[in-house]
């Protein structure tokens, strides 16, 4: 009889959390997880409120350009499209409804006991749940674990300022009602930006406001304006450098008053300023766990805190903040501590070469060092560019544009930068990742035939650099 009641015990049930619990299970561990959401949480941010609705609602937000397009291809369409909000509502809640029915039986399935409970910490091997008596009472549950793994990921962060209580974040606007015909959209990073392009194709006015020179800081410069340029062709009204200083409810709506006093009406304003690690009343203090300045989980190398017993991935460690990268963290996590699977060595995580998209109208893919980023590490580099109009709008009417960019490290003839602006960036970048990871020189990709005709057959096309 083993002195824990379980080998480990992993607190959230989102993306690192199912992954690692699923996969020691798998390795004949004896697994807990608590997910305080209960069923309806188990996926965590990703499919709840995160990637895979985000991603739907920006399939919907397409149809719009779709229909405007279709008359230069033939399509004759007698009346104007409506778009119906509580049917995508409706829709997103039941296929969420589904994988949070999918995540809860891959857990059980591989055997581990999932609890519906907040969970906290009481001891380098122990967890309290927050749970109800049979009378109804608040109650609680303990049990020992070896090993605890925290994955309780992150929650979105409103500064404080006057009127703050009138924006709302990423978590309510996938249910808003009604729909906003009117909406501001504070920050300029990832969800901002998606949303701003998303709610502009579902028929809202949106403006965006940013309080520096551009968005995407930490994206390739080029890319961060280019794509700026493309959002506003669509409808985005940007303003840079706009800082809101306060908020008012009126007769006729929100009343957005930004630092100079220019103003915006609006029926919602969306916050994206952030998120910040979910570590309230976790109980890290108590037993001691090491946290930063966000109070994230500080973990080494191993992803172990500075109690040896206590593991943290993902969100609440405040690095990436990606689903494939918890993933991956997760995994290497149940190697270390349960062997890899069987046959295959253990997994490592590594943090350059990290594709990934921005689903603004149009998206963002990249992997590798922008140009700046290059520039300043390898000193000598060559940038290749190329900007197109894409086939499908020769016929379309639309004027949306296409860029591609290369970084090639001179003197090993490494592409060490890779980046689009254009539709489907994110599904042509991926497969480039892979090359950039093996260590794809440029005359690789001269040498790789293109597929035509499409836009990804421009990365192995180009010739002449733009700059040196
Ligand atoms: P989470 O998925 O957040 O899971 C943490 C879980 O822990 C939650 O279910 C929470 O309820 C639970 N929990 C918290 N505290 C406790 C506790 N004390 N006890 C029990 N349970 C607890 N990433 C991408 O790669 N691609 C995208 O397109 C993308 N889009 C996004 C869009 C939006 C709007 C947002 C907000 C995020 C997006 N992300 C995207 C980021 C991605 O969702 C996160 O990086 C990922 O979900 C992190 O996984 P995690 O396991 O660390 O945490
Ligand atoms: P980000 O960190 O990407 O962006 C936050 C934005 O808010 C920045 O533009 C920042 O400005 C601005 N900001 C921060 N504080 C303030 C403030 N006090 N006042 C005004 N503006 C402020 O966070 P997000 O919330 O957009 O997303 C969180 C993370 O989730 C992302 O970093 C990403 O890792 C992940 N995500 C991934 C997606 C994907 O893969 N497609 C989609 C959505 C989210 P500044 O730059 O000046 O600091």
């Amino acid at each position: 009889m083993s002195e824990y009641d379980f080998d480990l015990f992993v607190i959230g049930g989102g993306s690192g959390g199912v992954r690692a619990a699923r996969m020691a299970a798998q390795r004949g561990a004896r697994v807990g997880l608590a997910e305080a959401l209960g069923t309806d949480g188990l996926g965590g941010t990703c499919v709840n409120v995160g990637c895979i609705p985000k991603k739907l609602y920006s399939y919907a937000a397409h149809y719009a350009e779709g229909f405007d397009e279709a008359a230069g291809f033939g399509w004759e369409i007698s009346e104007a499209p409506t778009f119906n909000w509580s049917t995508l509502k409706a829709n997103r809640a039941k296929e969420i409804s589904r994988l949070n029915g999918v995540y809860g039986n891959l857990l059980r399935g591989s055997g581990v006991s999932v609890f519906n409970a907040f969970a906290r910490l009481t001891g380098p091997y122990g967890v309290s749940l927050a749970t109800l008596n049979a009378d109804g009472s608040p109650g609680h549950q303990a049990f020992t674990a070896r090993n605890i793994l925290i994955a309780t990921g992150g929650t979105p962060h409103i500064p404080h300022f006057q009127g703050r209580e009138h924006a709302i974040t990423s978590n309510e606007i996938f249910d808003i009602e009604p729909f906003p015909q009117r909406l501001v959209v504070v920050g300029g990073g990832y969800i901002a930006s998606e949303f701003a392009s998303i709610f502009n194709g579902l028929g809202a006015k949106v403006t965006q406001l940013y309080r520096g020179e551009q968005i995407l800081r930490g994206f390739d410069d080029e890319i961060r304006h280019f794509v700026a340029g493309e959002m506003g062709k669509h409808g985005v009204d940007l303003r840079l450098n706009a800082d809101v200083v306060d908020i008012r409810k009126t007769a006729d709506g929100l009343r957005v008053e930004c630092e100079g006093g220019s103003t915006i009406m609006a029926d919602a304003v969306l916050y994206a300023t952030g998120r910040v690690p979910n570590v309230k009343d976790l109980g890290l203090e108590a037993v001691g766990v090491a946290q930063g300045a966000q109070g994230e989980v500080i973990v080494n190398a191993h992803y172990q805190t500075n109690v040896p017993s206590i593991y943290a991935v993902g969100d609440v460690t405040n690095r990436v903040q990606l689903t494939p990268v918890a993933l991956g963290e997760a995994m290497v996590v149940v190697d270390q501590l349960f062997g890899p699977a069987a046959g295959k060595p253990p997994r490592s995580m590594a943090y350059d070469y990290i594709p990934t998209a921005v689903f603004t109208h149009p998206s963002i893919g990249t992997v590798g060092l922008s140009e700046a980023q290059a520039r300043e590490r390898f000193g000598a580099i060559t940038v290749f560019r190329s900007e197109f109009k894409a086939l499908k709008h020769t016929l379309s009417g639309s004027t949306e544009r296409t860029l591609m960019k290369l970084i090639v490290d001179t003197a090993t003839d490494r592409v060490v930068g890779l980046h689009m602006v254009g539709a489907e960036a994110g599904e042509i970048v991926q497969g480039f990742a892979v090359a950039m990871k093996a260590g794809a020189t440029k005359a690789v990709f001269d040498s790789t035939i293109g597929i035509h005709p499409t836009a990804a057959e421009e990365f192995v096309t180009m010739r002449e650099p733009a700059r040196n």
